[in-house]
């Protein structure tokens, strides 16, 4: 192994507690509790070597409160010549713990080379493991060209609009001052990920008219009409979307056609809680409404995708009798693809083939990750989710990560370092 890779090696014990440190801090979100407090370890941290630290809080965001403020951390250092700015971002936020956990979800246990903890893969093992490969560049060559920025943002299990988004529109990923972009969210240490599918999410309400149950014939059950809409997208949508496949390399292989998913469905009155024990009253619902949730390839495309379930909607306003509809967009995300031969692509592919003797795997994620905004908002294009972890791990009950798979993507961090800052 060459002197950096040893290095890292030598700073195992420093993984474990730096990951172990960063378990300990629960910042869940929702509500985005602890912001500060990580961004204050953060800076402890990264401020005695070297960096300038900056704090931003995502002033008006949402979910933005003095109770919860969204803090975020964005830490430089400048090399000794000019030259390419490398930007590790992490995020610092973790999801609920949910139940079936056997161990402390906040304890950071150690065991069997293994560290527990929820947000242990996702993704506090990979912003562990990106500081440990910097330091470890820092380290072994203090003489470098350009930059090398850690962020440490809020808000990406809530979409990121408290934490990427808004650094990206101050301008914190203008592509004058950032040239690479790593996000070590865990896609597996021989996997880079390219990209993200779209995703498209809307209520669909149905129109009636309310009635004594008794006489429907003089109402308009907005619930029968929502089951024509739900027929429809049977016997049409679901079909058409299933026929349509992308050239993304999504994984797992399910993911790489079109999908939706219907999140909810209410018609009619409201349903009481278990304290009622009283009967319901008879009555022709008046309004029946459901949340879809549609994952659009980047052929597709945001306009067409729409389009598609408004022209099924339109159809049975115009076929069905009585028919009506309100549909309502509820968030968009726009696919992103960063290209195979970008820089930062190739430079992690020969690093992995360095560091673990094999090619990478490339993918791109069913769901979506904070590279949308640093691509839309930032139009840095030159982004890419490398770090360790399994993927499949990520918000499930004793979430782990591996000691070792941080230690070998840290070392393929650091020699991605070598090889873009050591001209
Ligand atoms: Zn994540």
């Amino acid at each position: 192994m060459d002197p950096l890779g040893h290095r890292i090696t030598d700073k195992r014990d420093d993984l474990v507690a730096l990951t172990q440190d960063l378990i300990r801090i629960p910042t869940l979100n929702p509500p985005g509790e602890n912001y500060a407090a990580i961004c204050d370890f953060l800076k402890a941290r990264l401020e005695p070597r070297g960096f300038a630290v900056t704090l931003v809080r995502a002033e008006g965001a949402p979910g933005d409160s003095d109770r919860y403020p969204r803090w975020n951390l964005v830490a430089r250092r400048d090399g000794t010549r000019p030259g390419e700015c490398v930007h590790f971002n992490s995020h610092t936020d973790v999801v609920e713990v949910g139940h079936g956990w056997t161990r402390d979800p906040f304890g950071g246990d150690l065991d069997e080379g293994r560290i527990y903890g929820r947000g242990a893969c996702d993704m506090k093992g990979g912003l562990a493991a990106s500081i440990i490969a910097v330091e470890a560049f820092l380290e072994e060559h203090p003489d470098f060209a350009g930059a090398i920025e850690i962020s440490g943002t809020a808000d990406e299990e809530s979409g990121g609009y408290g934490g990427v988004a808004y650094l990206a529109e101050q301008g914190w990923f203008d592509p004058a001052r950032v040239q690479h972009v790593i996000i070590p969210e865990p896609l597996n240490k021989d996997r880079i990920c390219l990209g993200h599918r779209g995703g498209w999410w809307a209520e669909i309400e149905t129109r009636g008219e309310i009635a004594h149950g008794s006489m429907p014939f003089l109402g308009d059950c907005a619930v029968r009409h929502m089951g024509a809409v739900l027929q429809a997208f049977e016997d049409k949508l679901f079909p058409a979307m299933a026929a349509r496949h992308t050239e993304m390399p999504v994984v797992p292989d399910g993911a790489r056609q079109s999908t939706m998913n219907i999140n909810a469905i209410h018609g009619g009155q409201p349903e009481y809680g278990p304290d009622f024990t009283g009967l319901p009253a008879h009555c022709v619902p008046d309004s029946c409404r459901i949340t879809i949730d549609r994952r659009f390839l980047i052929e597709e495309g945001l306009d067409a995708t729409q389009a598609e379930i408004v022209a099924l909607l339109d159809e049975l306003k115009a076929t069905r009798p009585r028919f009506d509809y309100e549909i309502r967009e509820i968030n968009r995300v726009i696919p992103s693809m960063t290209d195979r031969d970008a820089p930062v692509v190739t430079t992690v592919t020969q690093a992995i083939r360095d560091v673990l003797g094999r090619d990478p795997e490339y993918v791109a994620s069913p769901g979506s990750y904070d590279q949308k905004h640093i691509d839309r908002i930032g139009k840095l294009k030159n982004c890419i989710a490398y770090g360790p972890g399994v993927l499949e791990l990520a918000h499930k009950p004793d979430e782990w990560v591996g000691v070792d798979d941080m230690l070998d993507s840290a070392r393929v961090m650091a020699r991605s370092l070598q090889a873009l800052l050591l001209p």
